[in-house]
């Protein structure tokens, strides 16, 4: 496999895309570790992939993120890869919508989650990425460069969390690559903060009206599933295929950024053959 005897960490590893990378990863000969709050869901992963441990734990500590490095070093004397990507939405709370007494917050929850949380994982493993010459790989958003991913609060952390990567990726280098993957919306347990009422909400029950929706607007009318994902981040984990990759965001999107203004796809304006 691409990955053989990678030793990666990926937080958020319990539900949806982080649980695909690391499904995706163990086929490719990873050795994974999936850190995750909940520890439901990671039982449910070790249960069915052996293979994956499982640590429990908060992103948006310090504490948490260090035990969890210590602990894969102590399993497997070392760690080469790290993919930042515990999330919250804010489910397209707008700034008018945003009750006054919560908005504070909900921001807190939401920053300390989406910015906070991937800056402490690379605060706790710089040292041993560094070691390594390992990677580290931040899970990114449509609403890191456009509007209408999410609200203020969401597109504002996932802008900060495309800051967050660049600067990193400046600081680190040589020693460590830093790149992202950007997806658009996929149908996953993706929650939001307890502040907002919104943390046993899932943007899965979104999915039905994205059909649709998709298919008009996006240049490749689709909706992307967390299994178009995973062959991104196998490819900025793996040492030999993104050798000279730092500062890298692979969009996976649809093409949002590529829509036209008359058409959603240039096969809408090829000239009418006779
Ligand atoms: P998900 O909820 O299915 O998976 C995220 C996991 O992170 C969950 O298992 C959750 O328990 C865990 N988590 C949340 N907060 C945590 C915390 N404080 N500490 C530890 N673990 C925590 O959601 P997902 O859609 O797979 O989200 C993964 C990433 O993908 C997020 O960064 C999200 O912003 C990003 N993303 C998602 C979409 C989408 O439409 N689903 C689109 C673009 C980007």
């Amino acid at each position: 496999g691409w990955l053989d005897g990678q030793v990666t960490l990926i937080t958020g590893g319990g539900a949806g895309l982080g649980r695909a990378i690391a499904e995706r990863f163990v086929t490719e000969g990873a050795h994974v570790v999936a850190f995750d709050r909940s520890a439901t869901r990671l039982e449910r992963l070790t249960a069915e992939v052996p293979e994956v441990l499982g640590i429990v734990g908060d992103v948006r500590s310090l504490d948490d993120n260090e035990r969890a490095v210590q602990q894969v070093q102590q399993r497997f004397g070392r760690l080469d890869v790290v993919v930042a990507n515990a999330g919250i939405w804010d489910f397209q709370a707008s700034l008018d919508s945003l009750p006054a007494e919560s908005v504070d917050d909900a921001f807190d929850e939401v920053f300390h989650t989406n910015v906070k949380g991937y800056l402490l994982a690379a605060k706790a493993a710089a040292p041993a990425l560094r070691r390594r010459r390992g990677s580290l790989i931040l899970t990114l958003s449509n609403a890191s460069f456009h509007p209408d991913g999410g609200g203020p609060l969401y597109t504002a952390s996932k802008h900060a969390a495309h800051g967050l990567l660049r600067q990193l990726a400046y600081e680190l280098a040589p020693d460590i690559r830093v790149n992202a993957v950007a997806p658009g919306g996929m149908a996953t347990e993706l929650s939001g903060p307890t502040a907002l009422g919104l943390d046993s909400a899932s943007i899965s029950t979104r999915a039905g009206e994205w059909q649709d929706v998709m298919a008009r607007a996006l240049p490749l009318s689709m909706v992307p599933t967390v299994d178009d994902m995973t062959s991104a981040y196998v490819l900025l984990a793996s040492r030999s295929g993104a050798k000279a990759m730092t500062g890298a965001v692979i969009e996976a999107d649809g093409g949002i950024g590529v829509r036209g203004v008359f058409h959603r796809a240039g096969s809408g304006n090829r000239p009418a053959t006779k």
